[in-house]
């Protein structure tokens, strides 16, 4: 089974999409990679649906991969004493540390860190932004605002700073318990949100080793100010848009996503473009003109994948809302300006052995009109530069780890087969032959290239290009 495109497809699971019946038809739609929201699931939960997607995975005979998405530091607002209270512009209203329901004028903020990091001028947002206040005194206990856009406020509303730094651990105890969850449960990826220093991403590596990649949701604005330190600690990015929108003025998220993709691709970290892609298909079959526009345009800019959130999660189509994006997926990457727009955008290879290697490859194979390029890899490092270079033909990832084959689900243009590692170099010519054909990547005649290090399973020495030729006897 291969997919005919090469940007993957990450569809978030829920109540929608919860049982082994509808996660196979995800999967059949173009699933490549399954998130699960820690939001809003609880770690017996988790467990029951990684359950689930290996038992997919081995029934489909493909790696798929597994994202479990930590909440973070999600800040919400305490009760109130009435269903709901009016803030009128103008008016005053203070967060304060005192647990009582509140009133139209105070509420609880259940988060000491919070009140110790605002200042007077920092802005406010209640309730993903419907809600806007202005700092204008402080103390220990208590943040006066005042109300600059109002309206109706209910109980335990998010909360957003979008000029404070909070002094928070990077793991809250839930996200603590969530993670020890997914990694007991053998998930591949964890996400960690609201992430603003690449020091938040520390105290999770120290607790993964290397386990699990690690992918930084950029969703703060302060995350924006040292995005590349982020990059440089995460295995993997997000265009968080849902949070950055709530957090940046929303003009500013287009230009956002094309900065943190081109930069992510650059760096060769896996990027993925999140939230409201097909929003519309939460209750409708079709999506608007509008959306099909912003799947395609994340696709041009060459993202590692796509998401889909509430649309595969909670909507009444969540296997149409998957077709649907393959179907851009599969129509753009035949576009003929698709090849011109990634080649612009694509960086050159930085000065170690592996960027080299991966760089003459995708050159030898576009030269001459190659069917594959075939890279051997244990870690997955490997096929991680060869995708950096975005070549114009298939990628062929062949490694012995099964977890390096999951994790590459989310990766752009790799296709991962798991197969003991090559004897000699001859084996691993021949059996790169034998696996573009029998995957459906190569014909009898074609030529492939083969990328790899020697010696095999020692990551990092990627050190070989050869040019091989798909035989008959590979079809034996
Ligand atoms: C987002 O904010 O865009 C996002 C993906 O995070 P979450 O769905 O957890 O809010």
């Amino acid at each position: 089974m291969r997919r005919r495109r090469r940007v993957k497809i990450l569809a978030t699971l829920g109540p929608a999409s919860g049982d082994q019946a509808m996660i196979t038809r995800l999967f059949e739609a173009g699933a490549d990679v399954f998130r699960i929201n820690m939001s809003h699931t609880q770690p017996d939960r988790l467990r029951e649906m990684v359950r689930m997607i290996r038992a997919v995975e081995e029934e489909q005979g493909r790696p798929v991969g597994i994202l479990a998405d930590l909440q973070g530091p999600k800040l919400r607002i305490g009760t109130f004493a009435e269903p709901a209270v009016m803030l009128d512009r103008g008016a005053t209203f203070v967060l304060d540390s005192d647990p009582t329901p509140g009133t139209a004028g105070r509420v609880f903020v259940p988060h000491p860190e919070v009140l110790a990091s605002l200042e007077p001028g920092h802005r406010l947002l209640l309730d993903d932004g419907k809600i806007r206040l202005l700092v204008v005194e402080t103390s220990p206990t208590a943040a006066v605002c005042q109300v600059e856009v109002g309206g109706r406020l209910t109980a335990r509303k998010g909360l957003n700073l979008p000029d404070s730094l909070i002094a928070f651990p990077a793991l809250t105890e839930k996200d603590h318990r969530d993670l020890e969850a997914a990694l007991d449960a053998g998930v591949d990826w964890i996400a960690m949100s609201f992430i603003q220093r690449p020091e938040d991403l520390a105290a999770a590596r120290k607790i993964t080793r290397g386990r699990v990649g690690l992918l930084a949701k950029i969703e703060k604005p302060q995350a924006i100010t040292c995005l590349k330190e982020i990059m440089e600690s995460a295995d993997a990015l997000m265009v968080a848009r849902g949070d950055l929108g709530v957090e940046m003025p929303l003009e500013k998220v287009p230009g956002l996503q094309k900065q943190i993709t081109c930069m992510a691709r650059s760096m060769g970290k896996p990027v993925v473009v999140a939230t409201q892609m097909l929003e519309s298909m939460i209750s409708s079959p079709v999506p608007t003109r509008a959306e099909v526009s912003d799947v395609a345009t994340a696709i041009f800019e060459g993202a590692d994948a796509v998401m889909l959130s509430a649309e595969s999660a909670s909507g009444q189509y969540p296997v149409e809302a998957v077709a649907t994006m393959n179907k851009i997926a599969e129509e753009v990457e035949c576009d003929p300006t698709y090849r011109t727009v990634i080649r612009d955008h694509r960086a050159p290879p930085e000065r170690t052995g592996a960027d080299a290697i991966a760089a003459a490859a995708r050159q030898i194979a576009e030269t001459l009109g190659l069917s594959a390029v075939v890279s051997w890899t244990s870690s997955g490092a490997t096929a991680f530069r060869v995708a950096r270079e975005r070549p114009a033909m298939s990628i062929v990832a062949i490694s012995p780890s099964l977890a390096t084959g999951r994790k590459l689900a989310l990766v752009w243009g790799v296709h991962a087969v798991i197969a003991e590692d090559a004897r000699d170099q001859d084996d691993m010519i021949d059996r790169a032959c034998r696996t573009a054909f029998s995957e459906g990547y190569a014909r009898s005649g074609d030529r492939i290239i083969v990328v790899a290090g020697m010696p095999l399973g020692m990551p990092g020495a990627t050190n070989m290009v050869r040019i091989a030729y798909v035989g008959a006897e590979a079809a034996e």
